[in-house]
């Protein structure tokens, strides 16, 4: 006997009609690429997406077409999101960080059409049209008389006039609720990046868990600051949980450096903001010497790299913001764990509880996780035992674009790629990635921990841990530092702070100074390229 309520498909769509009818009037805010604050509402973005998708149609582009962007957090993104989606095509967000080879070989993987960029992408995009061969139309993020008038693009037209000449008469189409809605690249590190491909079904599911209370907790009274990119990864899914619940919605455009970003949050009221630890480390690094507080900010969810102690310290007890510290990945798109304390913690000391907002969280409903051994045999959760983390869920990946890479399931589980311990309460804690774990001595270090004890120290601004060869221990952890401007600290003094810290096997062998962190197109440290540049490096003692 089926059940005997109205069945309609989730689309994206209903989430930006939601937000029209019943939050009409609630504020989105923006710095554009113009430099000025730009701000309406729920109800302008849902007649400027329905003019996108008219445009779209205007073009002749078929259902599932895909549409790229290169494009900062702003209003004109958030239509496209809802325009390109809401119509069926798909939303391809692509990374501007990429190198210009990869943007251009992901262009024609994807098959893009049409591609949107904002007006500061412009010399990537003159740089790589000539190399994408099947978009057909380009269009610059910005009025009529701001489109360049020699930029060598064929066929290039201002956002505002294609828009312009449509009106908002269009009604959102039905369609099967597993078509596809967006795509995102996993940055490639090895090899060629895979594609993500969302459904409407996957990211209507996903808004629904990602406002949970015990997830990001959205609601209509708050002002929320996605820090996290709209190009990757659909910045966490906020653009489409920021509709459901109705909240305000305050976007950064290109303006990332800490002194915009704490401004834009006093300005706007912001209540909630997301963000990755290196653009958090940049804003309390110059909040702290100005002697700023916030008003208005009161959570935090910090993701996408582990989220050094010092950093839910410095936060909770200078500014009162409580963390929570996520992980999640391209292929979950992105949510997994999320983490919050339960009842039976209030009674903990400062430090206990520490100890538990350092993990990356509990499974959100809809993710179940597990972490196994070589021979793909459950492990325990006891909080120690490491094992590979596996997923599986409604918003987890199942093939990867044009099925590239093969069948990525290992009985029907996603392989994260990631290290981790689940503790007995279902906390989930990331020790590496699977590439980057060290082994010494037949014991795994955790390269995460180690980092995190080197950032704790004043003078340090940025740390990473890697595994170099040892002809007895296999291989012995070194740490490579960037000291903070101005700051110093040497060798002996980084070694000697470890003490008490980790077990003595555990403390680096060696310190590496360096001058710049090589980091990759989404803000991780990249281990790779600094395994490159410290391959002539050899151990002091061997
Ligand atoms: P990529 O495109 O580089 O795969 P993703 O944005 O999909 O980038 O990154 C996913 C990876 O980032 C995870 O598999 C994990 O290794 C890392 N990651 C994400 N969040 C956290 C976190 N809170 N702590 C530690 N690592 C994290």
């Amino acid at each position: 006997m089926l059940g005997l309520m109205q069945s309609q498909p989730l689309l994206i769509s209903s989430l930006i009609e939601f937000a029209e009818r019943h939050h009409g009037d609630a504020e989105v805010v923006s710095r554009r690429v113009e430099g000025d604050l730009h701000r309406y509402t729920y109800k302008d973005v849902a007649h400027r997406s329905r003019q996108v998708a008219r445009a779209l149609d205007g073009l002749k582009l078929a259902f599932s077409d895909r549409v790229a962007t290169l494009a900062w957090n702003g209003y004109r993104h958030l239509e496209l999101y809802y325009g390109v989606s809401g119509s069926g095509r798909v939303l391809h967000t692509i990374n501007p960080r990429l190198h210009p080879d990869q943007i251009g070989w992901i262009a024609n993987h994807a098959e893009d059409q049409v591609l949107c960029f904002d007006l500061s992408f412009l010399p990537l995009v003159q740089a790589v049209h000539s190399k994408c061969t099947t978009i057909k139309h380009y269009i610059a993020l910005c009025d009529a008389d701001k489109l360049p008038a020699d930029s060598g693009i064929p066929g290039l037209q201002s956002y505002e006039s294609w828009i312009g000449a449509q009106t908002s008469d269009y009604a959102w189409p039905t369609f099967d609720e597993n078509t596809a809605s967006s795509m995102c690249y996993t940055s490639g590190t090895t090899g060629h990046p895979k594609a993500a491909l969302y459904s409407h079904r996957s990211t209507l599911l996903h808004a629904y868990a990602a406002a949970l209370p015990d997830v990001m907790c959205l609601s209509a009274r708050d002002s929320i600051l996605p820090v996290v990119p709209m190009f990757h990864v659909n910045a966490w899914g906020i653009p489409y949980s920021a509709a459901l619940t109705g909240a305000k919605l305050v976007f950064p455009g290109p303006a990332m450096d800490g002194k915009s970003i704490y401004e834009l949050i006093e300005a706007e009221k912001v209540t909630y903001a997301a963000g990755v630890p290196t653009v958090w480390q940049m804003m309390l690094g110059h909040m702290k010497p100005a002697g700023l507080k916030f008003s208005t900010l009161r959570r935090t969810v910090i993701g996408g790299s582990a989220c050094p102690p010092a950093m839910i310290h410095a936060f909770q007890e200078d500014y009162g913001v409580e963390v929570l510290h996520a992980w999640g990945m391209t292929e979950l798109s992105p949510l997994g764990t999320l983490c919050t304390l339960k009842n039976k913690h209030d009674g903990l000391s400062a430090d206990e509880k520490m100890k538990i907002r350092l993990k990356q969280g509990r499974a959100i409903f809809g993710v179940d996780m597990k972490i196994v051994d070589a021979a793909g045999k459950e492990l325990s959760w006891d909080g120690k035992t490491f094992g590979d983390l596996h997923v599986k869920g409604p918003w987890v990946v199942q093939d990867y674009y044009k099925g590239e890479g093969g069948n990525p399931l290992v009985d029907g589980w996603f392989p994260t790629g990631d290290v981790a311990t689940i503790d007995a309460d279902g906390y989930m804690q990331i020790t590496d990635r699977s590439k980057d774990v060290i082994k010494s001595g037949g014991e795994w270090i955790s390269s995460i921990d180690i980092e995190n004890i080197a950032v704790a120290h004043p003078a340090v601004a940025m740390a990473a841990c890697i595994g170099i060869a040892h002809p007895k221990w296999d291989e012995r952890p070194i740490i490579a530092v960037v000291k903070k401007p101005g700051m110093e600290v040497s060798r002996d003094e980084l070694i000697a702070f470890y003490e008490g810290k980790t077990a003595k096997w555990q403390v680096p062998d060696d310190v590496v100074f360096i001058d710049a962190m090589p980091m990759g197109a989404t803000g991780k440290m990249l281990k790779t390229r600094l395994r490159e540049m410290l391959k002539d490096y050899r151990l002091p003692q061997v």
